[in-house]
């Protein structure tokens, strides 16, 4: 009886931590900001207000430009901020006032990503695979709602988490290892470049698909172009996967939920365009 009694104390101890780290990731989680996306109207906890994504946003985003040749001008840098400018025209408003900047970086890479706050990273080497206007504004439109949805501040709420869940504590952002830092880099969706491919979870490709591809539909690029394009980078996924492909795996599921979306936005494509046609009347002369 004695014996017994003692082991199921020292059982009790044993899940002490446990309770405790419970009772913290429980008290995180309802002190912790909620985002309402206005797109979808869901709700999402947040590790980091929109200031600090902005301000980690920046600093990647120059580290990574530092690290890169940057083109200046000329007919690709023209293209790819035309295509930018047009796309941050049709964000929510929640994101219009976003510090959007926009970078080419003359780079073999299949790569591109926008940083939580609106900095957008297009390497040259994926030009030829979006082959046209249509096909880059697919991409930036995903990339885009990745920063206009804040999935990189969700991720870094999941990881801190499964952090304390792991070790009890520690997840504050302060006092940070240069390992810690290119973490949140590629929590943020800046890490390819340092071996971190860290893919963004499937919930958040699904919804960045969903969103961008409303936002190209809005901003008046075909949206049928999308399926063209993600069906050219599945192509292109061969023996070395482009490192776009790494955090954005590609697959059928996507397709046909774009498929099914099509129609929709096509729709808001046909609105827009009409819209588009309506202001460009052309004066006449008598
Ligand atoms: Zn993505």
């Amino acid at each position: 009886m004695g014996f017994s009694a003692q082991q199921s104390r020292r059982r009790g101890l044993r899940l002490l931590p446990i309770v405790a780290v419970g009772l913290i990731l429980l008290f995180r989680y309802f002190t912790t900001e909620t985002f309402v996306n206005s797109e979808t109207g869901e709700a999402h906890k947040v590790a980091l207000s929109v200031e600090q994504e902005a301000a980690l946003g920046l600093s990647s985003y120059q580290e990574v430009l530092s690290q890169s040749r940057v083109i200046e001008s000329g007919p690709e840098v023209d293209m790819v901020k035309r295509v930018a400018h047009r796309l941050t025209q049709v964000v929510p408003d929640s994101a219009r006032n976003f510090d959007w900047r926009v970078s080419v970086v003359d780079s073999p890479q299949v790569n591109a990503f926008c940083l939580p706050g609106g900095k957008i990273v297009v390497y040259t080497g994926i030009l030829p695979v979006a082959q046209n206007e249509a096909g880059l504004a697919t991409v930036l439109g995903h990339e885009i709602a990745h920063a206009t949805a804040r999935h990189g501040a969700q991720r870094v709420f999941q990881q801190q988490s499964l952090q304390i869940a792991l070790s009890g504590a520690r997840g504050a952002l302060g006092d940070m290892s240069i390992e810690q830092q290119r973490a949140i880099m590629g929590l943020l969706g800046a890490g390819a470049q340092y071996g971190l491919a860290l893919p963004f979870s499937r919930d958040h490709e699904l919804e960045a698909d969903r969103l961008g591809l409303h936002y190209m539909a809005r901003a008046g690029y075909d949206p049928r172009e999308s399926v063209a394009f993600w069906k050219r980078m599945m192509e292109n996924a061969g023996d070395k996967p482009p490192e776009i492909m790494s955090t954005h795996p590609a697959d059928s599921t996507r397709i046909s939920q774009l498929e099914e979306l099509l129609p929709e936005a096509e729709a808001e494509y046909q609105q827009q365009s009409h819209r588009a046609s309506a202001y460009d009347t052309p004066t006449r002369t008598p």
